[in-house]
């Protein structure tokens, strides 16, 4: 990289990270993100070391005019975190976590991993609700909501994001809190990455575990739905303790009895949102729902029940298009339908989702977050997920046809922003899924990034 990419005229620090551009040997490797179709070449990518750096590579693209894509995780499936001809400001390398076990707050990096601050949190015995697979970013998923299995006693993760640093579309450092920027934070809590780079996060943490109730019974499509409609009943009566999904899946593997290999499956996967025995007790009836196919319930830690479904999510392996969309409630229809969809979908590694509802999400005002109404009570969420690019057509197409027949039961037309395809619905759905929040997004977002300057992402265009 030529000297004149690393000292700017603007007043600035000296960057201190790695300035990585095309010609650099390691750009194919910093340019590749969670989905193997994503194939994008920034002009720069700014890899930080700190917030200083952050700064200088945020006044970098301004001075040369060019749109910022930031990169947290790296997991959108729609390949946010890096853009072509931009600079990526890469924040892969500030994953630090500190955790004040008194005050039960911790203090996160942006570019943090959930298995980093789950790892850090749980050595008090404490956890603040995140995903379900711990190589995705605290950051974006945490932007747009973030579903997880804590959600019914701790709601979505905006819920407990109490603070942030944020540097700006100037190159500033603000701190947002209730106290100081509130409208900042309250734009953070589901508004996505539109509003700058969040250098620091500060979340409110809880008692967990460390050892919780994870159930994970599993039971053959072909054998009907009735384990599923038992399931929605007793989420009805308990919904506000389980955290839950019911998961469609082809069965594979020695876990599975031979014959069953290849055929699919459902996992009524649930983690019981308090202690581990009473879980496993409550938990129970939905082990004995028929003939299981498999059943990996257990009681077990807390940071191994985030890392499960690790395995069937790889970095880079595979090509992947995600929709989700909100349900009012879950109709005997909509499960017949999401049977039908999972025996037609033209991979066997692809996955779509029944998610839970109620409890502590259904609490919070709708006014309260950027996020806006909580009434939904369920979410559908279809994973495409193949390997072949000449698979690429039938796969996208199963994705976008399960959304499409699931309109009827959806709740205001409102999609979960972090599965959003490959953004090609952005505006039409951003504006619907945003509902009563999306004119003051665009005040906010017209105050702190006029120009849009951060545009890759569920964007809010601002008032021109
Ligand atoms: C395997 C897998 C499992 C998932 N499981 C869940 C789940 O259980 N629950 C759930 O809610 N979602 C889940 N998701 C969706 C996930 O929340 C989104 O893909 C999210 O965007 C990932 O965040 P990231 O930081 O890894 O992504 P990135 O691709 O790095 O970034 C995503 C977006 O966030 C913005 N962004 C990233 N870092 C920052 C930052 N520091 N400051 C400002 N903006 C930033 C980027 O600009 C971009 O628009 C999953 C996704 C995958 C691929």
């Amino acid at each position: 990289m030529d000297d004149s990419m690393t000292r700017l005229d603007t007043p600035t620090h000296e960057f201190g990270g790695e300035m990585i551009g095309p010609e650099d040997a390691r750009f194919d490797d910093a340019r590749g993100v969670w989905n193997a179709m994503i194939d994008r070449r920034p002009a720069l990518i700014a890899r930080c070391k700190t917030t200083d750096d952050v700064q200088t590579a945020v006044k970098l693209a301004v001075a040369r005019d060019l749109p910022i894509a930031i990169r947290g995780g790296g997991h959108n499936v729609a390949g946010h975190a890096v853009c072509d001809g931009g600079v990526v400001v890469d924040l892969s390398h500030m994953r630090g976590v500190t955790v004040d076990a008194s005050a039960r707050v911790a203090k996160v990096q942006g570019g943090a991993l959930w298995r980093d601050l789950d790892a850090a949190t749980q050595a008090h015995g404490l956890a603040t609700p995140g995903g379900l697979i711990s190589d995705t970013g605290v950051a974006g998923l945490t932007l747009s909501g973030g579903i997880g299995w804590l959600r019914a006693q701790h709601g979505l993760a905006i819920d407990n994001l109490v603070a942030a640093d944020v540097v700006t579309a100037d190159g500033s450092l603000i701190h947002t809190s209730a106290d100081e920027n509130p409208e900042l934070l309250w734009a953070l809590q589901g508004g996505g990455g539109n509003f700058g780079v969040v250098v620091q996060f500060e979340f409110k943490l809880h008692s967990i575990g460390p050892e919780v109730m994870f159930a994970a019974p599993i039971y053959l499509v072909e054998d009907g739905p009735e384990p599923i409609r038992a399931w929605r009943d007793f989420l009805a009566e308990h919904g506000d303790r389980v955290g839950s999904l019911c998961e469609f899946s082809t069965a594979g593997g020695e876990d599975f009895p031979e014959e069953h290999w290849g055929k699919r499956v459902f996992t009524l996967a649930c983690v019981f949102n308090g202690d581990a025995a009473e879980g496993e007790a409550l938990l129970q009836p939905l082990r004995e729902l028929g003939e299981m196919s498999a059943d990996f319930s257990g009681r077990m830690n807390y940071c191994d029940v985030q890392q499960l479904f690790d395995a069937l999510m790889p970095a880079g392996d595979f090509r992947c298009y995600w929709k989700a969309r909100y349900l009012t409630d879950l109709k005997d229809e909509m499960i017949d339908l999401a049977m039908a969809n999972a025996l037609a979908a033209p991979s066997d590694n692809s996955l779509s989702s029944l998610w839970n509802f109620g409890g502590a999400t259904a609490k919070v005002a709708a006014d309260a977050t950027a996020f806006g109404d909580r009434s939904m009570g369920w979410m559908y969420s279809l994973d495409g997920v193949w390997s072949d690019p000449g698979d690429d057509d039938a796969n996208i197409a199963w994705s976008r046809e399960g959304w499409s027949n699931s309109e009827r039961f959806g709740h205001h037309g409102r999609a979960y922003l972090n599965f959003p395809g490959h953004g090609e619905d952005n505006a039409a759905l951003t504006r619907t899924s945003f509902g009563q929040s999306y004119e003051r997004l665009v005040e906010i977002k017209t105050k702190y990034d006029a120009q849009n300057r951060f545009r890759f992402n569920q964007n809010i265009a601002p008032e021109t």
